[in-house]
């Protein structure tokens, strides 16, 4: 046998080509470090590269989305839609890389399978699934809080023998459903968006659902050159809005709360929201209506009214209205004609908690009562949120202590962007942090900016390893916990919660997001930073 070609050394690896990823390498090169991307798949957009299935688009508005950080970017990229399609994100992620010049450091079709941290040298040493290695001072994962996809844990799934694709996996060619019978199985938010494009062109389409969600219409938009030009005029203060509001979004709270308003004028400020574009209805409603119940029942109430007023058979109006959790109390999905299609007679809806699927044929789809036949099988059935990218790569820490084992019961980080065991990792979007609940890329940027000015000040004294205490951890997790309680979403079985029915050992609720907001999260993070890196072992 050959001997082991050395792996080849930088001084930093970051997994992932995502927007997260792209501004990492940007960053890094900037403080003068070697880096190195290894992305999974063939291009640079991360979920923007993966997700192409009809009706990918932004919940986010375009203009309140791409990077901030650079004038040049900001001033030479027009976007053409307020809510912009996937293709278009995807060519802005690609025109980012080409400005940025990015892909000579990016190894494209590279899926790492273990990162090892090695303590005598102060390296890690990650290996992708075809047995390449690197090594590196520091490991920055960008893998993204979407990016593992499951399948539905249905019995039968490789039997089929027909067309069945994953949105997450979607074929880079056209996929046609004209006249064909589609089976849609999910309805979070990809399925919504999935559901309304393919009801328009396939033969029939059978929607599997075993959890309603409260979806609100999206009232998207195009972007003429004069309402572009006004935008870019309002660049400075629609990032300064995003960074002050608790998600980063252009939506802030209302101040009052829902109870103090007249019943009627209530009612008015719903159907304004409803009227709006975006995230309003959510994240620009009453204060309390996501910690009080009573005041989460009324918005509820008017959802609810909304489904049977656009759901012409009532029986399917009441399958498509949630029972088990009020609005907004998991993500709400945004839609642009998703109820009305539900009145198409080449439409119908199978309610799998009544009928559930019993398994997937060669043919088409059994539940409890009946065989659905189809030609295209089409999973919306999400991901293994947060935590699921990170379970997926064998990292091991100092000791050689698993981070699949130290996370078994849930995750716990200090500031969602180290691991106490675990020196020189830094986990960009990872659990725990702001990321989670925002608009991602203003938060993509703090984490970016924050990890950088660290590695910054680690050069500027000559320090190469840095890692949370445990101490720190624990206040941070449980800070994590504390801040979630107030929040009727810890009540509800999502994502958010840790909860995946399709994926062993997501069985139990912890929490994967921080709670306490972006603005909260960036104050502290600073604090941290301006404390010397206070919770961190420096040397
Ligand atoms: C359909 C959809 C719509 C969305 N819409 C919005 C929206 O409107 N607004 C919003 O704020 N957020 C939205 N999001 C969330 C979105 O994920 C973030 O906005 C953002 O793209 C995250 O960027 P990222 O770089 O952190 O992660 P990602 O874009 O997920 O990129 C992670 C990258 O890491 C790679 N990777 C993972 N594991 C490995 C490995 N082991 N080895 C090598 N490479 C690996 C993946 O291939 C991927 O390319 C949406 C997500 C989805 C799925």
């Amino acid at each position: 046998m050959p001997p082991l070609e050395p792996a080849p050394r930088y001084d930093a690896i970051v997994i992932g080509a995502g927007l997260s990823g792209m501004f990492q390498l940007h960053r890094l090169r900037e403080l003068g470090l070697s880096a190195r991307v290894f992305e999974a798949g063939s291009g640079v957009g991360g979920t923007w590269y993966w997700n192409r299935y009809p009706g990918a688009r932004f919940d986010s508005e375009s203009w309140t989305y791409g990077f901030s950080f650079s004038e040049e970017i900001l001033a030479a990229w027009d976007w053409s839609e307020h809510f912009a399609p996937q293709p278009e994100t995807l060519r802005y992620c690609e025109f980012v890389a080409d400005r940025l010049d990015l892909r000579r450091d990016i190894e494209f079709d590279s899926r790492i399978a273990s990162a090892v941290y090695d303590a005598a040298a102060n390296l890690w040493e990650v290996a992708t699934t075809g047995g390449r290695r690197a090594r590196a001072r520091f490991l920055i994962t960008a893998i993204g809080p979407l990016s593992a996809p499951t399948m539905p844990a249905i019995p039968g799934v490789e039997d089929f023998r027909g067309e069945a694709h994953h949105t997450a996996a979607w074929p880079h060619e056209p996929v046609s459903f004209a006249g064909k019978r589609v089976a849609v199985i999910g309805t979070g938010a990809t399925g919504v968006q999935a559901i309304t494009e393919i009801a328009k062109t396939a033969g029939t389409l059978t929607v599997f659902q075993r959890t309603p969600n409260w979806c609100a219409p999206l009232h998207n938009s195009p972007i003429d050159a004069g309402a572009m030009r006004a935008i870019r005029a309002r660049y400075p203060e629609i990032f300064e809005t995003c960074r002050e509001s608790f998600g980063c979004f252009i939506h802030k709270a209302d101040p009052r709360n829902a109870l103090e308003v007249p019943a009627e004028e209530r009612e008015a400020f719903y159907e304004q929201r409803y009227a709006e574009p975006g995230f309003g209805i959510w994240m620009g409603n009453f204060r309390d209506i996501l910690i009080d119940e009573a005041a989460n029942a009324t918005i509820t109430a008017f959802m609810r009214r909304k489904i049977r007023e656009r759901v012409k058979d009532p029986a399917v109006a009441a399958a498509l209205t949630p029972t088990n959790h009020g609005f907004g109390t998991r993500r709400v999905p945004l839609e642009s004609g998703y109820y009305e299609v539900y009145n198409q007679p080449n439409v119908r809806l199978v309610d799998v908690r009544r009928t559930p699927i019993e398994r997937i044929t060669a043919t088409g789809v059994r539940t409890s009562d009946e065989t659905h036949e189809a030609d295209l099988i089409v999973y919306a059935t999400g991901f293994d949120a947060v935590t699921g990218s990170f379970d997926r790569i064998d990292i091991r820490g100092t000791g050689g202590q698993r981070l699949r084992d130290k996370w078994a019961r849930g995750p716990r980080t200090y500031l969602g962007l180290q691991i106490a065991g675990f020196p020189n990792l830094f986990t960009l979007v990872g659990p725990h942090n702001a990321a989670t609940f925002c608009n991602i890329p203003r938060c993509i940027e703090q984490n970016v900016e924050w990890v950088s000015a660290l590695l910054g000040h680690m050069q500027a004294r000559g320090w190469s390893r840095v890692e949370a205490t445990p101490r720190a951890e624990d206040a941070w997790t449980e800070h994590v916990f504390e801040t979630a309680q107030r929040l009727l979403l810890t009540k509800v079985n999502s994502w958010m919660m840790g909860i995946n029915t399709n994926v062993p050992g997501k069985e139990t609720r912890t929490f994967l997001a921080y709670a306490g907001g972006a603005p909260a999260y960036r104050k502290r993070c600073d604090e941290v930073a301006a404390k010397g890196y206070e919770g961190f072992a420096l040397s």
